[in-house]
């Protein structure tokens, strides 16, 4: 519980506490002290009255939470294809779920997904709620919220995981609000304080140059959204045992706000998460044609390109390329930074590659330290006589008849 009070005798009414708070909640009338009661308690005011005339007091009432249990994990989809992020989240989930012998659920909502329903079973979920109805063919916030924060009051999981895509992230922060409970997004880790059974979500903080520990304990479920190819994908389990449970839509609860006309598919840039080659160019490149030498290199290897932030900032190439803290995380086999230095942000979406080959004219550049190969050199020098390599090989195999 938290109060805010005012304490009269000691306000001077310097009024700088009403210049102050970010919510305009604070004002004289009829010459007294008057906060609004929607107050979020943020202490704005209170740093700045020097007369000590504003006291909030929290007072952290001890919560019951042994209601509270399990792991769930947002079964996204797609035009019915469920998103590969959820294969990640439910290998995380069930590492969770069994470090505190509770159950996995997944909540799926769509129409036609019975099929994807008895496949995410054998991958080890304990109990898949259904939601299968023509309504819920496309993402809709205004339903999928509604469905979902009805089914998590009804099973009360202990903890929610929800993949960072667009649509978790439109999804998650919806589903939080209206549960009351916190929610730590794009999280690169999690695990478990088993003792406690508080969720220990990390993330990049303060652009990516320090990693945050975020804890909730005063809420559940513990929600987090998980960036797609940072967790490993689960295993097939060879006898599956979970339960499919088929749950009703109530049309007149949903509240729908809007009208889909249509979907577009914006291709620019929107294979690089799945590719397994990615060549990816940085400001090093130094003007935008440098990208047309950066697919040249991709379509030679059956890649894809990306490319750093300085670059998309440039106007080189579109966002949906941009490999990073604030772009894409990806993990292909092979990743070849070309004048890329290599900073924390860019490493933050692509050091876990398999294999990075760096192409850089300075010896120094940090990304050589994360880099199994490098090549010290100029980008437009370098990787001309890489193509000329990579097609004389696919010649020489194409004579060969290989
Ligand atoms: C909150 C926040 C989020 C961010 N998110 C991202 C993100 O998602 N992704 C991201 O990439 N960055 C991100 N950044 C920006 C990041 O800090 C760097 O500024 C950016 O990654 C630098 O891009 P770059 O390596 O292409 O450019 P630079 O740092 O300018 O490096 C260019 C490199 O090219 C080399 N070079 C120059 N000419 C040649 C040549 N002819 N041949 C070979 N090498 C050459 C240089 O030696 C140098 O190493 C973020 C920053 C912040 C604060």
């Amino acid at each position: 519980m938290t109060k805010i009070e005012i304490i009269i005798k000691n306000c001077n009414k310097c009024q700088r506490c009403v210049k102050t708070c970010p919510f305009g909640y604070i004002s004289f009338i009829n010459e007294s002290l008057v906060i609004d009661e929607n107050c979020t308690y943020c202490s704005a005011c209170v740093s700045v009255c020097k007369k000590k005339a504003i006291l909030i007091t929290r007072k952290e009432e001890k919560k019951d939470f042994s209601g509270y249990r399990g792991v769930l994990v947002f079964g996204e989809q797609r035009e019915g294809k469920v998103a590969d992020v959820v294969y990640e989240l439910v290998g995380k989930g069930r590492e969770l779920a069994d470090k505190v012998k509770e159950d996995l659920y997944c909540v799926l909502v769509g129409n036609g997904m019975e099929d994807s329903a008895y496949e995410l079973i054998t991958y080890g979920v304990d109990k898949l709620y259904l939601f299968n109805d023509t309504s819920l063919a496309k993402f809709k916030e205004d339903t999928y919220t509604t469905l979902i924060t009805d089914l998590v009051e009804e099973i009360k999981p202990s903890i929610f995981l929800i993949g960072a895509t667009a649509i978790g992230r439109s999804l998650a922060p919806r589903i939080a609000v209206r549960l009351k409970t916190g929610l730590t997004a794009d999280c690169t880790e999690l695990d478990i304080d088993a003792e406690k059974k508080l969720l220990v979500q990390t993330r990049p903080a303060f652009g990516g140059n320090v990693m945050a520990t975020i804890i909730c304990p005063n809420h559940r479920p513990q929600m987090a959204t998980v960036r797609y190819k940072v967790m490993r994908k689960a295993e097939k389990k060879p006898n599956p045992e979970g339960e499919i449970v088929r749950k009703n839509v109530n049309q007149t609860k949903i509240r729908d706000r809007t009208k889909i006309v249509d979907f577009f598919r914006n291709n620019d840039g929107a294979n690089i998460t799945g590719a397994e080659i990615i060549v990816a160019g940085g400001k090093g490149l130094g003007q935008s044609d440098g990208f047309t030498l950066m697919k040249e290199l991709a379509d030679a290897l059956g890649g894809s390109v990306g490319a750093s932030r300085a670059a998309v900032d440039e106007g080189w190439i579109p966002y949906a390329n941009q490999v990073g803290l604030s772009g894409k995380t990806v993990r292909p086999k092979l990743y070849i930074a070309c004048g890329i230095s290599g900073a924390v942000q860019h490493l933050a979406g692509m050091q876990t590659s398999d294999v990075i080959v760096a192409i850089n004219k300075d010896p120094e550049a940090p990304i050589f330290n994360v880099s199994e190969f490098g090549i010290v050199g100029d980008i437009y020098k370098v990787v001309p006589e890489l193509i000329m390599e990579l097609k004389k090989k696919t010649s020489a195999k194409n004579t060969r008849g290989i």
